[in-house]
């Protein structure tokens, strides 16, 4: 049985359609990311499971009983929001006790969950500061504590490391990873940063215009999205429209303007045909420009621009009036004068075969 069951769930405000018809089920200790655009539908979908909004339609489970009408403080909902809501003239210790104390819980019992919660977080030696002598980290590790502490069910995160910096969002995002981990929370998490989901979730579900687009595990999202719009929207790819010519073994040869390309059809059970319009998708990493003809989709070019970044170079590659993005990390095509051809090469199961 699924920790959290999310069965039909439509929910709408006037003529906005925010959640269309939403089905996913998600397992006990489980890390999932709702992962789309702004205005897609993750927040309210959060607050459905929240009970700060009852969907119109549909019904949410956890454990297998409804929940869909229990208010917010029955649900034993942890949460923590973007700006934290810390109270800013309560310490550290009296910010994550302050569930417990309204729970009425023994003063022994909430000391022992106090004291467990800021080690969790390892902030026990912050206890008695206010907020406002905390960093932003600090202060995140504090919201967590205080959702932690009152031992919920479920954890929902909306957006919890908008406010730091890009080293801190690094730091912090392994942190909860391991924070869930270490208590077997089953964990929903809010964003629209695609490196916090490919790095540290389960499972994501890419969300566009109130619908789910593909579920999957960073690996599945990454490597086989089953749609232009999950291509796009994780990571950047070349798109290349064509039309089917045949199956080859385990792959399609598609026509495109820049020539016959064998690709491989990603995971949407739509059958292709000969002659089906399709779209293909191909990486910038996936394309390795070399001397010589070495994949099976090999095309001569030349480079019209370089981007350098240390580590990695961003290059613009032209072939047959076509221009790809190609990508390539310890770049060694630096000094390639912008004269002199070269051969980009690319292996048929690194081009995806789209049919939406
Ligand atoms: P963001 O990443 O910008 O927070 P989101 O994916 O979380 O976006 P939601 O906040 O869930 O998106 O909003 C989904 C849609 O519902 C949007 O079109 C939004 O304008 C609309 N919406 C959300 N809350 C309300 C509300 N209380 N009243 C009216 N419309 C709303």
């Amino acid at each position: 049985m699924s920790e959290i069951s999310i069965e039909h769930v439509t929910k709408r405000f006037g003529t906005v359609v925010a959640l269309d018809d939403i089905n996913l089920d998600i397992e006990h200790g489980e890390l999932f990311f709702l992962l789309g655009p702004s205005g897609c539908g993750k927040t309210t979908l959060l607050r459905v499971l929240a009970g700060f909004y009852t969907p119109d339609v549909g019904h949410i489970l956890n454990a297998g009983k409804d929940i869909t009408s229990k208010p917010t403080h029955k649900r034993q909902a942890g949460m923590v929001f973007q700006n934290y809501a810390l109270w800013p003239h309560m310490t550290v210790a009296e910010n994550v006790a302050f569930g417990l104390r309204q729970k009425k819980l023994p003063r022994q019992l909430i000391e022992e969950r106090l004291i467990a919660a800021l080690e969790s977080v390892r902030m026990e030696q912050y206890a008695n500061r206010k907020p406002n002598e905390l960093s932003g980290g600090q202060q995140q590790r504090v919201a967590l504590a205080r959702a932690l502490a009152v031992r919920p069910r479920y954890l929902l995160l909306d957006e919890p490391l908008s406010n730091l910096d890009a080293q801190l969002r690094n730091e912090m995002r392994m942190e909860i990873r391991r924070i869930c981990k270490e208590n077997q929370l089953t964990t929903v998490y809010v964003t629209h940063d695609q490196k916090e989901g490919l790095s540290i979730a389960d499972r994501i579900a890419v969300f566009s215009r109130g619908r789910v687009e593909q579920v999957g595990t960073p690996i599945d999202i990454y490597k086989r999205p089953t749609s232009r719009f999950v291509a796009h929207f994780i990571g950047e790819s070349n798109f290349l429209e064509g039309t089917v010519i045949a199956e080859d073994g385990s792959f399609w040869t598609v026509s495109t303007s820049l020539g016959t390309i064998l690709g491989v059809q990603s995971d949407d059970p739509t059958p292709l045909h000969p002659g089906d319009h399709v779209f293909l998708s191909i990486r910038p990493e996936a394309i390795r420009l070399r001397g010589e003809y070495i994949d099976r989709n090999a095309f001569e070019g030349g480079l019209i621009g370089i981007s350098y970044f240390g580590e990695v170079a961003h290059y613009d590659f032209s072939c047959n009036g076509v221009n790809l993005k190609v990508s390539e990390l310890n770049p060694r095509h630096l000094e390639i004068s912008m004269a002199t051809p070269s051969i980009a090469n690319i292996r048929p199961e690194d081009v995806l075969v789209l049919v939406r």
